[in-house]
């Protein structure tokens, strides 16, 4: 033995020095691994010097007339015929990253793979439209687990499902900033930042509070990594077959019951010892994120959501549809086809078992071996199958799943769908930042009561102040959009909830010609939305050049919904945990499969998710090779 070894072992044991030299490489390595992750690699400043304008789709090289980016390949007789001759081994119903990553993992495999859109282009609310020169995103704002680092496992299953095509623009830091306009707010206007570095917002936080609501604080961030750790034995009994869920799922889903069969105002007050009702509303400022009221929605939820922004926030260089061009890229180039303006009209079921899907505009049916749905358990069960078809599936699911009452964000939301949304998209005639507007979103709020300015929103039929409003700018978070639009543009969107019964009476007319009355309700509600704009940013006054209102009907024809619910299933405790059995990867019909936010919850990254968990699922030595690329 060397004398060197001799210094650090004795008697084959470890001496003090070998204990502490030990010790402290473990030590250094942790804090590197610990710190590592934490230090994005990307921000504005570097922007220019990191990114080359990455193709997120290859070019059409012989400049054939006829070429499509894979995302945009139409519906027709030839295309209908690709798709017969195939013979796909898997046909996935709708095109939203759960499908995507369904398609793009399972295609890299080898698997045959057709996807079935009902919109002009694939992605779901990952999709961008062009207006007047300007670009607006829908369903993506932003996206943390600290994805513009290369360290973050969450980054590398982007990368593995979209062949890295997809670079991350890091957002400001605060990312989010809670406003309050004080309307109805005793202690005043007020706001609060969110910063990646979540001790910084602790700190600040409390700065602004008692000793004892500082206290509260603490309780509550404390409580995020525990939370977010207790949901893993939920996750994994929705990837198992029907039979193992239903014994040893039980068992492995034990620890998840104390945080998802809770609502997030019960764990606060009783867990964390939340009483402020200050604190409660600042900590839950953007229940809007999954969008249902914290007295009804899931702790678990609330706090996953939260803490998906540790390490800050960050934007897809391109824009949203980034993703979905890289992925369809990805699908494609492993001989898949993504076809848009297909709708599926319903499922095939022969025998019991799955088989095929029917398309809406030919009647044409195609067979697979698998069939994987991912336009929500609503769409699945109560439009694309048949009564006889879901015989066997249990009853008090379909039955609470029947429940056609808007959600209200409140406590009518058990299975109901999710909340409806306006979305105002605004063009500008100069950048955003030029004007004020930050790559931080706002919340805005005229009261840190958001049940109280709810409910009164509801009574008065949405005449009261906006409970909750949120901003946020794509130009001003894509350092692509000057290149790609020009120096002297920039857009901002402003969300806000509302009735869906509101907007009923229209909606069986025709889009982009529902009306007079509908065009001048779209005014009344415009000039709400404008309002909070510039309560926050005022600068923008005077340099809008483009402007319209995305109303829950534009959602139910875009997003292929029937409530303008942006979330799917609403986040409440049934949804969450009493039918956590019916809303996971197998169905009660063999060959049938499903994918997508109503397996896990609402977000971009938990769509990413349960497409994985779909594969995990189905072709298990799918993920097993792409385990390496997660590490
Ligand atoms: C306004 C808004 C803002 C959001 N902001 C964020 C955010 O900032 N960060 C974040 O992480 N998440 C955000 N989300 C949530 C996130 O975008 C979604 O949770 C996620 O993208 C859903 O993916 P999915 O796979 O479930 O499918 P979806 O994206 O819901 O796609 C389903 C697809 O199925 C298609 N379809 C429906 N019926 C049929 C049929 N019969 N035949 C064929 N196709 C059909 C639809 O057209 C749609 O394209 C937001 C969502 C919305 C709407």
């Amino acid at each position: 033995m060397s004398v060197i070894s001799k210094l650090f072992t004795s008697d084959k044991k470890p001496t003090p020095l070998g204990l502490v030299v030990a010790g402290s490489l473990l030590g250094l390595s942790t804090l590197l691994w610990v710190k590592a992750p934490r230090t994005p690699i990307l921000s504005a400043e570097v922007a220019e010097e990191h990114f080359k304008h990455l193709s997120h789709t290859e070019p059409n090289e012989g400049n054939s007339p006829d070429w499509k980016p894979p995302h945009r390949v139409r519906y027709s007789k030839k295309t209908s015929a690709q798709a017969e001759e195939m013979k796909p081994d898997v046909i996935i119903v709708g095109s939203g990253l759960g499908s995507l990553t369904t398609g793009s993992l399972l295609a890299q495999r080898g698997w045959k793979v057709l996807i079935l859109e009902q919109h002009d282009q694939a992605g779901g609310c990952l999709h961008t439209f062009e207006e007047k020169g300007y670009e607006f995103d829908v369903g993506l704002h932003y996206i943390g687990g600290m994805v513009g680092s290369r360290w973050s496992s969450l980054r590398k299953m982007y990368d593995v499902v979209t062949g890295g095509r997809v670079e991350w623009c890091k957002l400001d830091d605060p990312y989010d900033s809670a406003v309050c306009t004080g309307e109805y707010e005793e202690s005043g206007a007020d706001s609060i930042h969110f910063y990646g570095d979540y001790k910084r917002t602790e700190k600040e936080l409390k700065a602004k509070l008692t000793k004892e609501e500082g206290k509260q604080v603490s309780s509550f961030f404390f409580s995020l990594n525990f939370t977010v750790v207790r949901m893993a034995g939920w996750l994994v009994a929705k990837v198992m077959p029907i039979w193992l869920r239903r014994s040893v799922g039980r068992l492995v889903e034990i620890p998840s019951a104390g945080v998802l069969n809770v609502t997030t105002t019960d764990y606060m007050k009783n867990a964390l010892g939340v009483t402020s009702s200050k604190v409660h509303g600042i900590l839950t400022y953007l229940f809007g994120d999954y969008g249902l009221m914290p007295s009804v929605s899931s702790w678990a939820v609330h706090a996953v959501v939260f803490n998906h922004w540790r390490g800050g926030a960050f934007y897809p260089y391109g824009g949203s549809s980034a993703l979905a061009m890289g992925a369809c890229e990805v699908i494609r180039q492993n001989g898949g086809l993504i076809l848009v303006n297909s709708r599926v009209k319903s499922i095939v079921v022969e025998g019991g078992k799955a088989v095929g899907v029917e398309m809406e505009k030919d009647g044409n049916i195609f067979r697979a071996n698998k069939i994987v749905s991912d336009v929500g358990a609503r769409n699945t069960f109560l439009r694309l199958l048949k009564s006889e078809d879901i015989a066997n599936v249990d009853k008090s699911f379909i039955s609470d799943l029947t429940q056609d009452e808007q959600g209200d964000l409140d406590e009518h939301a058990r299975m109901a769908p999710s909340c409806a949304l306006l979305n105002l998209f605004i063009g500008l005639d100069a950048p955003a930042e030029s004007l004020g507007v930050p790559a931080t979103n706002a919340w805005v709020v005229p009261s840190w009561d958001h049940e109280k300015n709810l409910q009164k929103f509801w009574a008065e039929d949405g005449e009261s102040e906006l409970p909750v409003a949120f901003i946020g700018s794509n130009s001003a978070k894509d350092f692509s959009y000057e290149k790609r639009f020009g120096k002297n543009r920039g857009s901002v969107m402003v969300l806000a909830p509302v009735e869906y019964k509101w907007f009923k009476k229209w909606e069986n007319n025709r889009v982009h010609a529902r009306g007079e009355d509908y065009d001048a309700m779209k005014k009344h509600w415009e000039e709400k939305l404008l309002k909070k704009l510039y309560q926050v940013y005022p600068n923008v006054k005077g340099h809008i050049t483009y402007m319209d209102l995305g109303t829950p009907l534009s959602n139910n024809y875009y997003l292929g919904v029937n409530h303008g619910e942006v979330y799917g299933l609403t986040h409440s405790l049934d949804r969450c945990w009493k039918h956590r059995d019916a809303l996971s990867v197998h169905t009660d019909i063999p060959g049938l499969y499903m994918t997508g936010q109503d397996l896990m919850t609402a977000g971009v990254s938990a769509a990413l998710m349960s497409g994985v968990m779909t594969v995990a699922a189905i072709s298990k030595p799918v993920l097993v090779s792409h385990v390496h690329n997660l590490l």
